[in-house]
Parts: C-alpha cells; sequence; structure tokens
C-alpha cells in the first residue's frame, strides 16, 4: 500500500543503485545513481551526460577558479535500473515480502532487492 503523506512519488531508482542510459549523450553508458531529485524526476549518473561547470575561485571555501567537470541531471525516463540479480537493465516492479516489508522486483528474472 502506497503511503499518502508523501510529497512525491517513488520512482523505482535509489542513490546508489547502478542504471543504464537509455538516451541522451550519454547513451549506454552504465554507472551509479550519485543523487536523486523525486520532485523533478532527475538523477545524476557517475561519469555520465558531463557538463563543464564554470566556477569562481573562492579563496574562503579553497576553490579554485575555472571550468570542472561535473555530472549533469538526466531525466529518470532516460534511465533503466541495472538488476543486481540477472545484470539486465530492467524495469522495477514493487512487490511485498512475506514479512509485509516493500521491495523492489526485477522484471526479467523476479529477483526482489530493497527498496
Ligand atoms: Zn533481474
Amino acid at each position: 500500500m502506497r503511503k499518502t503523506n508523501e510529497t512525491a512519488p517513488l520512482l523505482g531508482i535509489r542513490h546508489g543503485d547502478t542504471v543504464k542510459v537509455m538516451a541522451g549523450r550519454s547513451k549506454g553508458k552504465t554507472g551509479k545513481v550519485l543523487s536523486v531529485n523525486r520532485e523533478k524526476r532527475r538523477i545524476t549518473v557517475e561519469h555520465a551526460n558531463m557538463i563543464k561547470k564554470h566556477t569562481r575561485p573562492n579563496p574562503q571555501k579553497n576553490v579554485r577558479g575555472g571550468i570542472v567537470d561535473k555530472e549533469g541531471t538526466i531525466h529518470i525516463s532516460n534511465v533503466m535500473l541495472v538488476c543486481p540479480g540477472c545484470g539486465k537493465h530492467t524495469r522495477v516492479g514493487h512487490t511485498s515480502l512475506p514479512d509485509g516489508t516493500k521491495a523492489r522486483v526485477c522484471r526479467r528474472c523476479n529477483t526482489t532487492f530493497e527498496h
């Protein structure tokens, strides 16, 4: 059962998951999810969709000026989860384990893994 007090829907993808990028500049790349923005339905993936970020020097924060490479955000619809069970990119279902805890399930191999 879905909680009603959540401000944004669950995306099926969590921080630390491995995902495959299915569209855009980094198509075909696989990487770890670095951050998830549930409101915007966007995530950042390690080494995917790199952008050049121009920074100003800030001696207080020990930041040097210049251009740094940084992961840009990718819309959730452009990535698929890589299943820890079968190692393939897959759609994710939701299920409840016998003890009542919620889990995600791979649509390909039916491996369940933690929410
Ligand atoms: Zn699987």
